[in-house]
């Protein structure tokens, strides 16, 4: 945890970075906790996105690889034509405007826990397709993202407690019959 605290601490602001020893402290309490912190920092609008590199004066330019646009946490998670595409498959609408994501809305009836470990795991999905897309030129098409994802879902079900285990399969299930 250490390691991460230190590998994370260069892409925060100082508000951020204030709050890091309560958000390291919650995401100590799940095994998930890589996960969860950048769930956290995509919440607040503060990943490493191009946007916020730029205004750090920690990259050259602050325009997205996929598009027209700034790179912002919104474009990069949910306005990007690939990244439209994986919520527009899952039935997730994205409201105009300020998002939190934890207001997104399941389009099928699962606890909002279950939910929103579902939301981290595309999220995160989405991040890495977009560093493959910056870092090694490479395309992503929204299907295998949400492959990865439905892996993600199987390699960390233990680390789910056993009673998410069936809603966790349902939105697996969901998520494949929506790529196949
Ligand atoms: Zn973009």
């Amino acid at each position: 945890m250490a390691t991460l605290s230190m590998d994370l601490r260069p892409h925060l602001t100082a508000a951020a970075e204030a709050e890091l020893p309560l958000v390291l402290q919650l995401a100590r309490s799940t095994a998930l906790c890589t996960v969860k912190l950048f769930a956290y920092l995509a919440e607040i609008d503060r990943p490493s996105s191009r946007a916020n590199l730029f205004y750090k004066s920690c990259a050259p330019s602050d325009v997205c690889a996929a598009c027209p646009s700034v790179e912002t946490g919104r474009d990069m998670f949910f306005d990007r034509p690939m990244s439209a595409m994986i919520w527009a498959r899952l039935d997730v609408p994205i409201p105009a405007g300020r998002l939190s994501v934890w207001d997104l809305q399941a389009s099928l009836p699962l606890q909002v826990d279950v939910w929103n470990a579902g939301v981290t795991v595309i999220l995160w999905a989405i991040w890495k397709a977009r560093n493959d897309l910056v870092f090694n030129a490479k395309t992503s098409m929204s299907s295998s993202v949400l492959r990865r994802v439905c892996d993600n879902l199987t390699l960390w079900r233990w680390r789910f407690k056993a009673v998410d285990w069936a809603p966790l399969d349902l939105l697996r299930s969901f998520i494949i019959s929506r790529v196949s």
